[in-house]
């Protein structure tokens, strides 16, 4: 039998042949190098540093030699470009952070590069993670002179999701096993089901945001995307945890071992069904894939249980006022004072500010900065923020009231299969509204995920969003294993 080659193997597989020593950390790492510059085209990259990387590679090989490594020891991962790095540039996709270096990692990047993973380079992604398509990045990919867009790879001329787009056709197109996103509103699980991979935001405060370059800092969360549940609960266990002095909202919990029960039997699990995540807006073909993997689920012992989610639609406009206000506080940083981006001509200091933020700022970023600012200032304060607020409390309340019956929710993630680039042109709203099915988990701080359940329009992957209980990651990744044991839409890719 022929060996399969180094870049199908999962995150488990690999890490075993690398403890094993059957191949080396820094021959991973150039056979990963080599795969990303052969894949160029897709805009994934937006940051590579071959010398950084092998020189991670070699302490990985030198820890394995010694037995020493942590449990990843010298498995390839990339970031999104959300996430600070010391040994690579960190933008966020946005020109005001062009040539940004930082001097320290990320926890996130901190606790994985400790459990052993070797960085391979940054991931394209949304400027400031904003966006559902990754149209919105300022920063060339790796091997364009301008900003180039993320093309799936299941169909180059379609979108891959945003924001975390670049993170997730790493995966898709095999040239990373695992990597890292975050989600705001949906940018892990959107792109990953429009790329037909895996990915969980856990819980709101399990992963320290310390690091991750602030959108909107009550709905931020960091998580893995990889191939299966398997890889993804693998990550999670490394990357989680209190991290008490430089993130306060991070929760003091112990990260668990996700692994311990990905096999538990599904017997009697109640998976509640959002009759608002089936209505009007939900392509034929997106319900024919989620509800094939429901009927899996009844075959593995689950039982589905109709529920409501009855402030669903309100979610849209409510994270549409809560995200650029907090975004409009968070984005002042940039000044061009301190850091990043700096106007060459100028009159005052004020005229610095105006002309720096003009130059650095994106449109969609423009756009949040100034909803924000409005929908927080004096007179609009109370019509908006304030019944944004009370709004989002009570689709946290819907979310308890569901959980009364159901121990799971599943659904859809998006309401259609990824769409062409360009398609949604410049109406910001269109890309807005495909938000509908993940945002009320994000605005509850609750724990979800996207498991590939199936291929709708244009043999374009389809995602099952589950949706858990606040600190239920083990069981969402537990039912997603299951799933994938019975399925194998994970295991199939585009290239
Ligand atoms: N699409 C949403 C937005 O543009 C979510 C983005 C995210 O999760 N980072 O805000």
């Amino acid at each position: 039998m022929t060996q399969p080659a180094l870049h199908d193997l999962g995150v488990a597989q690999l890490a075993t042949e690398l403890r094993e020593r059957r191949v080396s950390a820094v021959e991973v790492a150039q056979h990963f190098l080599a795969r990303a510059k052969n894949h160029q085209h897709l805009g994934a990259f937006v940051a590579l540093n071959e010398d950084a990387t092998l020189a991670q590679a070699r302490a990985a090989d030198a820890q394995l030699a010694a037995g020493t490594g942590g449990p990843l020891a010298g498995l390839p991962i990339a970031h999104k470009d959300i996430f600070v790095t010391r040994d690579f540039p960190s933008t966020a996709g946005s020109k005001m952070l062009a040539g940004y270096q930082s001097p320290f990692d990320a926890t996130v990047v901190a606790r994985l590069a400790q459990a052993g993973c070797v960085t391979l380079g940054k991931l394209n992604c949304d400027e400031f993670a904003m966006g559902s398509a990754n149209e919105n990045s300022a920063v060339a990919p790796v091997g364009f002179d301008a900003p180039a867009p993320v093309r799936n790879p299941w169909d180059t001329t379609r979108i891959p999701g945003g924001s975390s787009g670049g993170s997730a056709v790493a995966v898709a197109a095999r040239l990373a096993p695992a990597v890292t996103g975050t989600d705001t509103g949906g940018s892990i699980r959107q792109p990953a089901s429009f790329c037909g991979i895996t990915g969980i935001k856990p819980t709101y405060g399990r992963a320290s945001r310390y690091g991750m370059i602030a959108f909107a800092s009550s709905l931020d969360q960091a998580g893995p995307m990889a191939r299966s549940a398997e890889d993804c609960a693998l990550l999670l266990s490394a990357l989680c945890g209190p991290d008490p002095d430089r993130d306060s909202t991070s929760l003091d919990m112990p990260a668990e071992d996700y692994s311990r029960s990905l096999n538990d039997p599904l017997d009697g699990l109640r998976i509640g069904i959002p009759a608002e995540f089936f209505g009007e807006g939900l392509a034929p073909d997106v319900r024919a894939a989620v509800d094939g993997a429901l009927k899996e689920y009844e075959k593995l012992g689950a039982k589905l249980v109709p529920i409501s989610l009855p402030r669903t639609e309100l979610s849209i406009p409510v994270y549409y006022i809560i995200a650029p206000a907090e975004a409009s506080s968070n984005l002042s940083r940039f000044d061009g004072v301190k850091f990043g981006h700096r106007a060459k001509d100028y009159g005052d200091l004020l005229d610095m500010y105006k002309k720096t933020r003009a130059e650095g700022f994106g449109d969609e970023v423009k756009r949040r900065i100034m909803i924000g600012a409005y929908v927080l200032s004096h007179g609009y304060y109370d019509a908006y923020y304030l019944q944004a607020q009370k709004i989002r409390r009570m689709i946290a309340d819907d979310f308890q009231s569901a959980f009364k019956e159901c121990d799971l929710i599943a659904g859809p993630v998006a309401p259609t299969v990824a769409w062409k680039l360009g398609e949604h042109g410049s109406d910001p709203l269109a890309d807005y509204l495909a938000d509908i099915f993940t945002l009320p988990a994000s605005l509850a701080g609750l724990p979800g995920m996207s498991v590939p359940a199936g291929f709708g329009e244009g043999g374009m992957p389809v995602g099952l969003q589950l949706i858990g209980n606040y600190f239920s990651e083990a069981r969402l990744l537990n039912a997603a294993h299951r799933l994938q044991q019975a399925t194998d839409f994970h295991l199939r890719s585009p290239l």
